[in-house]
């Protein structure tokens, strides 16, 4: 008899976006004439831009003639994009070598298959309120979930203290869903710490084109990095790849541990479980980093920022306490009054007509606290902004 995975048993359901979609199904029927605004779920409103249409439309072209055709392509990624990802790293200082740069379908695959270069045994170490795929991938794995609180206390960025036990230490910054972004010397703390204990740091920046002034983008811009971790990427929100699918991943060569080089592994498994990334979205992906594409997912990004801008004012106007909005895309904010997470969640729905996220679904820590999403279009994000304000104001 085949005995399953139990470690699935030990899963909490994943109530939180359907939680969501139950309460607004349930207030559509009730409301079907009203409009609602979303800054609830984290998709992307923005299209694609001209630069990467334009390179997926010519690789199409060469898929259909004989001289130029693609059959499978390197698992770890086609040459053109692992050397358009190390141009970008090398515009910001970081030298990589393109073998250090795997292609993946997106950041959400890549955190779940990651863990298998690592021993069942290793903690894992979240810090919390988190996205929930670090501790939902780890439990499948087997793994224990240690975690760390970030709260107003720590300004949402906690770090390592000398008695925190971790191998696998989850960073995600700028952070879903607080917003917080850690500076320098913070990332250098938690990399001092994953060298001293023979961690290995995961950095997931799956948001990092959001942020402004010098702040790191990339943990391997922290000298050390090298030799303690691995970063995750994702083009889904920089470049609006949602429903595209392409991300890369970053594994230094000098990465060993117990005498196994990591980037040598993670060769080995890509090879073993996948056949690469689609040709010809992988030459889409290469376009956003060229001059042109930058500057029109830029041009996009802006759009979003003014979104908050625009949400960030209206919680100003209502005294609501609130972080990140400023390098990220989401706005964390609290509830006021003292309001549960959900209970404003439901006001928000009935009284304004707008879709937020409740904070506690990223954690118990996060109860007390909503995120909005600035990924609306600036019409609903405008609306959304007016209802809020005229609700707390009243
Ligand atoms: N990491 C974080 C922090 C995210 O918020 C998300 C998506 O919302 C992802 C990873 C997943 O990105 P992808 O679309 O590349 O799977």
């Amino acid at each position: 008899m085949l005995t399953p995975n139990g470690n699935y048993r030990n899963l909490k359901d994943s109530y939180l976006f359907f939680g969501i979609s139950k309460k607004v199904a349930a207030y559509r029927a009730a409301h079907p004439d009203l409009p609602i605004y979303r800054l609830g779920i984290g998709d992307v409103s923005r299209p694609l831009c001209d630069a990467v249409i334009r390179a997926l439309h010519e690789a199409v072209e060469d898929q259909a003639k004989e001289e130029t055709f693609h059959g499978y392509t390197p698992e770890c990624g086609i040459p053109e994009f692992r050397s358009a990802v190390t141009g970008y790293y090398a515009r910001r200082g970081v030298k990589l070598d393109p073998e250090e740069v795997f292609v993946s379908s997106g950041a959400s695959d890549e955190l779940g298959d990651i863990l298998d270069l690592f021993d069942a045994s290793s903690a894992a170490l979240v810090t919390q309120p988190a996205y929930p795929a670090y501790v939902d991938a780890s439990i499948i794995a087997g793994r224990k979930v240690n975690f760390l609180t970030a709260g107003p206390d720590n300004d949402f960025l906690p770090l390592p203290a000398a008695d925190t036990e971790a191998d696998l230490i989850y960073l995600c910054s700028p952070n879903n869903p607080t917003g917080a972004v850690y500076n320098r010397e913070q990332l250098k703390a938690w990399v001092d710490f994953a060298n001293r204990r023979g961690a290995v740091i995961l950095f997931d920046a799956a948001y990092e084109a959001f942020i402004e002034g010098d702040l790191p983008h990339s943990i391997f811009e922290i000298p050390g990095a090298e030799s303690c971790a691995i970063e995750i990427c994702s083009l889904s929100k920089t470049a609006g790849f949602t429903g595209t699918r392409c991300g890369y991943t970053v594994i230094p060569e000098a990465l060993e541990r117990g005498g196994m080089n990591l980037n040598r592994m993670w060769v080995r498994n890509r090879t073993t479980k996948t056949n690469g990334v689609s040709y010809i979205i992988q030459r889409g992906a290469a376009a956003v980093f060229t001059e042109e594409g930058q500057e029109q997912i830029r041009q996009n990004i802006k759009v979003y920022k003014q979104n908050a801008v625009r949400l960030m004012k209206a919680l100003d106007r209502c005294g609501v306490k609130y972080t990140g909005g400023r390098n990220a895309p989401y706005i964390w904010a609290e509830c006021p009054h003292g309001t549960g997470s959900w209970e404003f969640f439901d006001l928000l729905l009935n009284r304004c007509h707008v879709v937020a996220t409740p904070g506690e679904g990223f954690g118990s820590c996060g109860e007390g606290y909503i995120r909005f999403s600035v990924f609306g279009t600036p019409e609903d994000t405008e609306e959304a902004a007016q209802r809020i304000e005229q609700f707390l104001n009243n």
